[in-house]
């Protein structure tokens, strides 16, 4: 009828022009329509690809950070262990967990008393792989850190304690890394192993370094036991402890920390000394013996 409308005159026209203007306005609603439809399912299929690559993302980041928030609450009953905060190292996905404490054994304060097997330490041996770190007469600073180490990880393994090296073999690996390994484990302490240098030939003994940010107390304490048992093991020059907030694995690691420089390799005496098993092993007699008088004062 309509269809035969175009031969209509008068108001069966306007009536065709209305009808022709209606169709053409729905068609257009409905392809506006159509089109938002389609753009957003297909900001829906974004935002769940979004939403399952975040959340595996979090999922394996998910565990670290819940152990340490249930560790928290063991920890809030046993008198002897101190709480620190999370680092930034745990916000994820723009989420940033901050609300969280890790844990750590600093020595019975109020007369718990935890044994050597259940307390845990990190040791870090400086530098490795292509970073060989100070290198002097032949003797690369990396294997010297490695070789004292691994000496004091017999020695406190012997006594009981758990040892976890960040490298037990000549690799490379960040200082991030090395932190990272530290904290997935739990450690109670972290203890750096590194060799010094000098411009001036002279120079020599030990040093130590801890960050006033991370645990300061129990970090200076640890820096102090080790600093008095190494030289009184050695008979080495005593230098001093340096509070120093620029070495990342002292900052960073949340626990109580500090770094020790063994001796200088650009002083030939000391260098001298240093290169033998037996000096090794008196320089790792002493920082065990400084470890040990930390936990038990
Ligand atoms: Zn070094």
């Amino acid at each position: 009828m309509i269809r035969q409308g175009v031969l209509l005159t008068g108001s069966g026209t306007v009536y065709i022009r209305r009808y022709c203007r209606r169709r053409r306005w729905r068609r257009y609603v409905s392809g506006r329509l159509m089109s938002g439809l389609v753009l957003l399912f297909l900001l829906m299929v974004t935002a769940a690809c979004c939403y399952a690559v975040v959340s595996c993302y979090s999922r394996s980041l998910m565990p670290e950070v819940s152990e340490i928030i249930m560790e928290q609450a063991d920890a809030v009953s046993v008198p002897n262990v101190r709480q620190i905060p999370l680092q930034a190292e745990y916000v994820m996905a723009g989420f940033a967990f901050t609300g969280g404490y890790d844990s750590y054994y600093a020595g019975p304060t109020e007369g718990v008393v935890k044994e050597p097997e259940e307390i845990r330490i990190a040791l870090d041996p400086g530098h490795g792989g292509v970073d060989d770190g100070c290198v002097k007469g032949g003797i690369l600073e990396k294997d010297l850190n490695l070789s004292i180490a691994i000496g004091v990880k017999e020695r406190l393994e012997e006594m009981g304690y758990q040892v976890i090296l960040t490298r037990d073999s000549d690799c490379g690996l960040s200082l991030k890394e090395r932190v990272k390994l530290a904290k997935k484990a739990h450690a109670d302490i972290y203890v750096s192993i590194h060799q010094n240098s000098s411009e001036l030939s002279n120079v020599n003994g030990i040093e130590l370094y801890y960050s006033a940010q991370n645990a300061g107390d129990d970090s200076r304490r640890l820096a102090e036991r080790i600093q008095e048992q190494a030289i009184q093991d050695t008979g080495a020059n005593a230098r001093s402890i340096f509070e120093w907030e620029e070495l990342y694995v002292i900052r960073e690691s949340a626990m109580p920390s500090c770094l020790i420089e063994t001796g200088f390799l650009t002083n030939a005496k000391e260098r001298g000394r240093l290169k033998t098993s037996e000096y090794q092993g008196r320089i790792a007699d002493g920082i065990v013996a400084g470890i040990d008088q930390y936990f038990n004062p």
